[in-house]
């Protein structure tokens, strides 16, 4: 178990890690750890856990960090927004998630509830991520801090050079690690790393990837976050029925293939959004395995 710095520090290959969410049923529940079960395997350096929209899954989000290390023995990280979070909420997370055991934490601004335009920050609280790096930096120096990056810039900042200025604050403000949205042409995440680099942006910067298991659920996904996908990789999807094996397979195909390229161009790590399902990071792992630094799988 250790902290985001000393993870990639003393790696000596890209290091695997893997996100998943807390699950709203207990049917999810008895799923989701049987799926951790898997993931863990393939001894991955962290495993993240979501913030629900809106601070849903606030107290979800601690336990499944504790169950994950308690039970898994694998270093867990919980995710924070700053979504409806006044100083002393901002407070109290952190104090109950270090006494669980964190080491990290992924600090987040969060969105606007549905049908919102603007993020309007709680009494006091912060509007955007830079603040709360720097919030959590202030109150104590027990946690590693990561932090989004945009590889096609935010939705509410399209211009990349723009976007990367605002996280170069967040860097600036104390993060270690950079880990990024999902993106599905590597050109995009190659072309925001230069610029972050020449920024001045030196810490590591994980690809976020997002295999595709059914063509549907990721076209919305990637709407909402204004991730574009190619079109040559939704003619592959689309000659498949929606969510039927072979689509599912030709998912999973491309998502190894942009991770083969990826970990081939020096990236330190990668980090899998993995819907809690095993499968397609399994997949990977048999395919890529070489390239990462784990333990026995
Ligand atoms: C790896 C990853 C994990 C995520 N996990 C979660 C999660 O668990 N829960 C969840 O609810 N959401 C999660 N998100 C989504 C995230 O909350 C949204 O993308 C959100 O819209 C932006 O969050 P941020 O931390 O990047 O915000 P910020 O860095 O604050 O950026 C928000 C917007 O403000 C702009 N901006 C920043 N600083 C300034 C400034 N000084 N002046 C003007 N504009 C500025 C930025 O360019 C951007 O457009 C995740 C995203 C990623 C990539």
């Amino acid at each position: 178990m250790a902290r985001f710095s000393e993870i990639y520090a003393q790696a000596k290959k890209p290091v695997l890690s893997v996100e998943v969410f807390p699950p709203k049923t207990p049917r999810g529940w008895a799923n989701l750890y049987h799926e951790l079960y898997y993931l863990t395997r393939h001894k991955p350096g962290f495993v993240s856990v979501t913030y629900g929209a809106g601070g849903s899954t606030r107290n979800q989000t601690l336990e499944l960090m504790y169950e994950i290390r308690t039970r898994f023995h694998v270093e867990s990280v919980p995710h924070f927004t700053c979504v409806g979070a006044t100083p002393e909420s901002i407070r109290e997370y952190i104090d109950r998630a270090i006494a669980l055991g964190a080491q990290n934490i992924v600090a987040l601004r969060g969105d606007p509830p549905r049908g919102e335009e603007e993020f309007k920050p709680a009494p006091g609280g912060c509007r955007y991520a830079y603040q709360l790096v720097r919030f959590i930096r202030d109150y104590t120096d027990a946690l590693d801090i990561a932090v989004a990056g945009y590889p096609e810039g935010h939705v509410e900042t399209r211009d990349l050079a723009t976007s990367i200025q605002h996280l170069k604050l967040k860097v600036d403000q104390g993060a270690n690690l950079v880990i990024t949205q999902l993106f599905y042409d590597n050109e995009d995440f190659f072309r925001f790393r230069d610029m972050a680099v020449k920024a001045g942006i030196h810490v590591p910067i994980v690809p976020g990837l997002l295999p595709i298991i059914k063509y549907s659920q990721i076209a919305r996904i990637t709407q909402l976050c204004g991730a574009k996908m190619p079109q040559p990789l939704i003619n592959r999807l689309i000659v498949y029925p929606d969510g039927s094996p072979e689509q599912h397979q030709a998912g999973i195909e491309y998502a190894i293939e942009q991770a083969r390229e990826l970990l081939e161009n020096g990236v330190p790590g990668l980090h899998i959004f993995t819907l809690n399902n095993s499968h397609a990071t399994s997949r990977i792992v048999e395919e890529l395995g070489s390239y990462f630094d784990l333990g026995e799988t």
